[in-house]
Formats: structure tokens, sequence, C-alpha cells
């Protein structure tokens, strides 16, 4: 027999190991799956309730500071000042934004004197011209390297614009769609980007400025994107976070496929906020929180989280963990998993940890099997004729759907879509697996992902 290594020896154990323990939990299965089928899964149900952060309202922060929650994928805020107003964000869609702009001109028609951009993300810069009506020298204000990492002109912008479909659900059916975990299950189609008005008013570290009589600190704060910045009215009391903050685990990793998001910096800048006396918090998503001590506390686990996550990571790393090993072992503490505004409906703590593994060491993770791996075809003959065929793969995938390990059952249904046996069987398994792994995940983009899959399966 050819000596087999460590890493292969533990290979074939653990495919070993999976394939007895299928073969022994078979029989007594199928009862329990059949009387669950029809309970909705804890998650679904938590990530339904999530929906009600994104109830359409205008939200009034103390007298002259109002936030647009749930008009379209972002939050728009107006600040009211001695002769005029601030806008800060102006969603995506102009017709989204025309229609708050009207809300907004029923509480003052005091005209527009400034935008801000809390980064260049197109749902939050698309509308402002929605809310400038005669007005002229209006300051637009962002950070230097404003909308420069964003992906628009790619190479591969064709599998961008794929993905940010799927994790987004925008081609599923209306029965399936529940939220975006930081934004609305739909979001306005009218006049998307139209609305964009260039800014002409940049800076570097941060910018301290007057307008309308409203003292403004500007502060650079890279974390969702390097051109965010962070909002402070001393006068108010009011922080503007943008994409750093909102209610949800951070998305540390985007995957509908984003550049390196830097998370030491990101959960820093939060850090930076929590020092502040903030009264009241208007993140870029979600609704706005309000009282000093629970706003420092949000503040407060929320970078605690991303420090954490970013310090185990390093650990791992240096301790000689391949990547899986790291994503296995990176976990919060029960006490910061446990808080609301860290429940995982839009980012994940173990996507975040793939993303700052690759981005100290890129792709190769230090284990000797994984510098050369075989090819997906030669993987999936050995493990088909290990087991004892294709029929008997098979089995052993409608064995793992019975016992509901449906991650398990989705790989191993791809040895089999790669050997092209029973396409058409084999398809509609992969269908049912893949709504199955999304009726019980708490997670929007992994949830409309699993399912806009499936869809395009059956299609
Ligand atoms: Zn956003």
């Amino acid at each position: 027999m050819k000596k087999m290594n460590n890493e292969g020896y533990r290979r074939f154990r653990t495919a070993m190991s999976l394939a007895l323990m299928l073969l022994l939990t078979t029989n007594f299965s199928c009862k329990t799956v059949n009387s669950e089928k029809k309970k909705e899964h804890p998650n679904l149900t938590k990530l339904k309730a999530h929906s009600s952060e994104f109830t359409p309202e205008i939200i009034a922060l103390g007298h002259n500071v109002y936030t647009a929650v749930g008009f379209d994928g972002s939050n728009t805020s107006m600040i009211v000042g001695e002769d005029g107003v601030i806008i800060i964000d102006a969603l995506r869609a102009l017709g989204a934004a025309e229609k708050v702009a009207v809300k907004f001109r029923e509480i003052t028609p005091k005209p527009v004197k400034a935008i801000v951009y809390t980064h260049g993300h197109g749902d939050h810069t698309g509308g402002a011209s929605a809310f400038i009506t005669n007005e002229k020298d209006v300051i637009i204000i962002a950070r230097e390297g404003f909308k420069e990492e964003l992906q628009d002109l790619s190479p591969v912008g064709e599998v961008l614009k794929r993905r940010n479909a799927r994790q987004f659900g925008r081609n599923l059916p209306k029965k399936d769609i529940i939220n975006r975990g930081v934004a609305p299950g739909y979001t306005s189609k009218d006049r998307v980007g139209q609305g964009y008005l260039p800014p002409n008013r940049t800076f570097n570290d941060s910018l301290f400025i007057k307008v309308a009589g409203v003292q403004l600190e500007l502060y650079a704060a890279d974390g969702e994107t390097n051109d965010q910045l962070f909002v402070w009215t001393p006068q108010l009391k009011t922080l503007f976070s943008g994409d750093n903050y909102y209610k949800a685990f951070p998305n540390l990793y985007a995957i509908r496929g984003s550049r390196y998001r830097d998370v030491k910096e990101w959960g820093e800048s939060i850090m930076k906020m929590s020092g502040f006396p903030v009264e009241h918090l208007v993140p870029g998503h979600t609704r706005p929180l309000s009282g000093k001590h629970r706003i420092h506390q949000c503040l407060d686990n929320y970078g605690t989280a991303i420090l954490s996550v970013y310090d185990q990571t390093i650990k791992c790393m240096n301790d000689g963990y391949s990547l899986q090993q790291t994503v296995d072992h990176v976990k919060l503490p029960k006490t910061l998993a446990e808080q609301p505004n860290l429940q995982e409906f839009y980012g994940m703590i173990p996507w975040g940890v793939r993303s700052i593994y690759l981005h100290y060491v890129g792709w190769f993770d230090g284990s000797p099997s994984n510098l050369l791996p075989l090819s997906e075809m030669s993987e999936a003959k050995h493990m088909i004729e290990m087991v004892g065929g294709e029929r008997k793969m098979l089995q052993y995938v409608k064995d793992a759907i019975k016992e509901s390990s449906f991650q398990w059952a989705l790989q191993l249904t791809d040895y089999l879509v790669c050997v092209g046996y029973e396409k058409a069987k084999v398809i509609d398994l992969r269908i049912l697996i893949l709504k199955s792994l999304a009726s019980q995940q708490l997670n929007a983009p992994a949830r409309n992902y699993y399912l806009s899959c499936a869809y395009e399966l059956e299609n």
C-alpha cells in the first residue's frame, strides 16, 4: 500500500468515520425530519423579527435631527441649523430620496447648505440631488479617496454583479424575501444612482466646519470602506457612524466579493466613537439609538468584538493554525455573542476570519495538503470509489438529508456534480439541500445566497 502522510491519513479517517456515522444513523431519522418540517427554525423567526429595524419612519432625535429609516436600503438624516439644513447620506434611488425630501421639507423649509457622504457606497450617495431645489453653493463633503475602492470597473465585474444579486436576493420570489440583514427586503428601483452629486470638499484626517450655525466634526474612520468617516456634532451630542456601526455583526467581508476591509482599523474606529459623550447615535443602517449609557455600551461591545475576532485570528495564525482550523477556533466570548447588536444578521465571524487570514498570507494557509491539492475531478473520483461507487454516494447524500446534515450533504453532492452522475436527480437534491440550509439561516446574505442558487438550478 502506498505510504500515506499524516494529512492524507487524517482526511481518510475523517471520511471513513463520517461514512460510518451516516450508516449507523440512517434508520431512525425519517420521522424526526417529517415532524420538524413544518416548524419554523428559530433563526428564521429571529431574522423576521429583525425586519422591524426597517419600518419606514422619520425619527426625531432631540429637536434638530431627523433620520429617515426604511425608505430605501440605508438611512438619510437632516440636521436643522439656524438658516439651513445639513443632509447626512442620500440613499440609493432618486425616487426614494425624493419621497424623504418631501417629508423633510414638511419639517422645515430651510434650504440645504451641505451634504455629507459617510462613504462612497451607492446606497448612501445615489439620491443627493433630491434634497436640493434652487440652492446654490451647497457644500458636498466626503473623504479624500472617495469611491476609489468601488469595483465598478473591475475586470471581474460580471462575477461581482451575479454575486451581488445573490447576496441581496434581488431575484428571489416575493414569498422568500425577508430582509437583507441591514436593509429591508425590497429597495427602491426608481432611478437608482441618478441623483448622485460629486463631492466638492474633501479632507484627509479630520475636518471641523460650521454650517448653518451647526458645528460639525468629521473624522476619517477606516472600516467597512477605506473612505469611511463619522460625524460628531458637539452641540447636538449626535454621532453619525456611517456603515462602521449598525445593529448586526459587522460585515467584515462581503460575500458578493469585496476587497480587504481593514478589520483592525474598523475596531479602532468604533473605539474612537465610543470616546465621545454621544446621546444619539445614527447608524448607516438600522434604527438610531438614544441614551448615553446604552450607546456607550453598544459601541464598546461592537469595537471589542471586532478587535477580538482580529486578535484571535492573528494568534491562531502565529500558532501555526491552518485556515480552516482558525475558522473553527475563533469565537466571540459568550457575553459578547449574546449582545443584540452583535447577532449575525449581516456579517459572519467565519467570513471575517477568512478575510483576515488571507489578507496577511494570501491563499496558501501553510498546510502541505493544500500546496498542490488534487483536481476536483480527481478528488471526486477517489471519494466516490472509497464509498463504493456513485450509487452509494447518492445514498449517503440522501441519508445526510434525512439527518438534517445539510452542509455535509451539499459537499457530497459536489462530488456527484463533478462526475456528472444522475444529473437531474442530483440537481433536485441540491435544490432541496440549499433551501433547507436557507431555512435555518439567521444570516440574511447567506440565506439569500442559498435560495438564489437554488432557484438558479430550478430554472
Ligand atoms: Zn450602506
